[in-house]
């Protein structure tokens, strides 16, 4: 089967067409500046370079148009006609607790997945009007909603509930959802093909690091708990996102800077992680470039970042009480060798024992631990999209 992948943002749009038998992608690519000055689409057909071309998008509806006529184009296309595809897999950033699987999108679905704006509303809009103008284009194609929170349903209650009172759960459903969770379900899924080692007996923790980040414990094959919570702010520090804070720093700085709620969260989500913390870049490649010459600034940033890192997996490893495998994935985690060292070095009291010749890897799957160490730890490069086509090819053949 031909499933088209579609992960909608605010103002982009990526896309990959998966044959679902092989699971090649026969074309990617990405729309950006979507209602912006200067919008583009990037399509690479399997095997060939990359075509760049500035067109006007005004809405999500134009940029699907674009996507799906350049997958039939005459020359560079690689269907003949939408007919080929036979469904839509969409990445649906907040499911909230009503789904807790993938599902077939319906009336009843989209109105479900509305009711969630309000949980993630830099998200959750996006994608509907990505569902939306799917629909519109391609009436009659099956289409199906992958969560990123789904995956993190199976949390007991002592781990997604907040100290604040409970009426805000029962009336707003204030807790933890957690993000990231095909990522998450995706990678540790993998590590037990690869160690030959049924996914139910394992303890595993995955670090998923890229501009956003967090940090799962993952037992049996289920989240048992996550560093993202109502929201993707709260856990690790990330590029420019602060994590874990006090949380009456919050006033302190409206009033200190006369700035009101939305201000000081603005700085929480855009000016702050690693971005605040070294003045000068949310990107991990800027700060190791700027560790090699000693800047005092990149230094701090990644030295803090680390060390919340190592917190965050020390704490799973009692969550779950031991751990057997700690998998590191996402842009930072399957291409920075010097995080990875950092973190196992920094848990060689739970018997990590990294392997630096291993760990000399770039996003490729390998085992970065030593053959006597008792926790493997392990680079593998993340991959949504297939999990989406999966869920999307499970559900429409059902
Ligand atoms: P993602 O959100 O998974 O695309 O990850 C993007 C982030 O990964 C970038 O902002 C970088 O900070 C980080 N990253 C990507 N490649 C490298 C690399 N070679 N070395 C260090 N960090 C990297």
């Amino acid at each position: 089967m031909n499933i088209l992948v579609i992960n909608c943002g605010s103002s982009s749009l990526k896309f990959q067409l998966i044959d679902s038998g092989t699971e090649n992608v026969t074309a990617k690519g990405l729309c950006e500046r979507i209602g912006i000055e200067g919008s583009r689409i990037v399509y690479n057909k399997e095997g060939q370079a990359k075509i760049t071309t500035e067109t006007p998008m005004p809405t999500h509806k134009e940029a699907i148009a674009l996507v799906l006529s350049s997958l039939t184009d005459a020359q560079n296309g690689v269907i003949t006609s939408l007919k080929e595809i036979d469904a839509v897999g969409h990445r649906v950033v907040h499911g909230g607790e009503k789904f807790k699987s993938s599902t077939i999108i319906n009336e009843e679905v989209l109105k479900a997945i509305e009711e969630c704006n309000d949980l993630a509303p830099l998200h959750n809009p996006a994608n509907l009007i990505g569902i939306n103008a799917c629909q519109e284009l391609m009436p009659g194609t099956p289409m199906v909603a992958v969560f990123d929170t789904a995956f993190h349903q199976t949390m007991p209650e002592k781990a997604f509930i907040y100290g604040i009172p409970y009426k805000y759960y029962e009336k707003y459903k204030v807790r933890r959802y957690g993000f990231h969770g095909t990522s998450h379900s995706y990678v540790s899924h993998r590590a037990a093909e690869i160690l030959g080692k049924p996914i139910e007996d394992l303890k595993i923790i995955v670090c998923h690091l890229g501009n956003g980040a967090s940090v799962c414990a993952i037992e049996g094959g289920k989240s048992i708990d996550t560093s993202m919570g109502l929201t993707p702010l709260e856990g690790l520090i990330m590029g420019t996102r602060s994590g874990d804070i006090d949380p009456a720093i919050i006033d302190f700085i409206a009033q200190k800077e006369n700035l009101d709620l939305q201000g000081v969260m603005n700085v929480l989500n855009k000016e702050s992680g690693v971005l605040g913390i070294s003045t000068f870049t949310s990107d991990f490649r800027d700060l190791e470039e700027g560790m090699k010459k000693g800047d005092p600034n990149a230094l701090r940033a990644m030295e803090v970042f680390a060390y919340h890192l190592i917190k965050y997996v020390g704490s799973y490893i009692a969550a779950l009480n031991g751990v057997d495998v700690i998998i590191f994935t996402a842009g930072l985690g399957e291409n920075d060798s010097y995080i990875r060292q950092v973190v196992c070095d920094g848990l060689t009291c739970a018997g990590v024992k990294l392997d630096p010749v291993k760990n000399n890897v770039r996003g490729v799957e390998a085992i970065v631990t030593t053959d006597d160490s008792t926790v493997t730890a392990m680079v593998i490069p993340t991959n949504e999209e297939v999990m989406i086509a999966r869920d999307t090819v499970k559900l429409v053949t059902k």
